[in-house]
Parts: C-alpha cells; structure tokens; sequence
C-alpha cells in the first residue's frame, strides 16, 4: 500500500469513527488508526499477505485477508 492509499485509508476509517455507533466496532476503528499510523494496515494478522485495498476501503478495520478469512468461515 502506498502513502496515497493510506492517506485515502485514514480518510475513510475517521469518517467511519465519527459516525459508529458501535462501542465494539468503535475500538476495533480506533486500533485500525494506531495501525495506519504504524504503518503496518493492510497486512493480513495470520500470513503476512496484503489485503485488498478496495476491501480495506469498505471495511478498514479488516485484519485478515480473503484467504484466511475463508479459512475462519469453515
Ligand atoms: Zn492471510
């Protein structure tokens, strides 16, 4: 990911912040935004891979890529 994309990732996930009115999902936000700004969003928990960006656009507080996260679903 580049610094654009991140910079388009933190856009998204403060909107997201401001408008959640999910105490849960709130601070799985706010952990997302200590992500970015250790520069370490985008990689997947388990395996390393990067996660899409146009899912990290949708859901930014996406901590597994597709793959493992098919796996989680079984
Ligand atoms: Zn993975």
């Amino acid at each position: 990911m580049n610094k654009h994309q991140r910079a388009e990732i933190k856009k998204i996930l403060l909107a997201q912040i401001d408008s959640s009115g999910d105490d849960l999902r709130l601070s799985r936000l706010n952990t997302t935004l200590k992500r970015i700004d250790a520069d370490n969003l985008g990689e997947c928990f388990k395996c390393d891979l990067e996660i899409q960006f146009a899912i990290l656009k949708t859901y930014p507080e996406q901590i597994l890529c597709d793959n493992c996260l098919d796996v989680a679903k079984d």
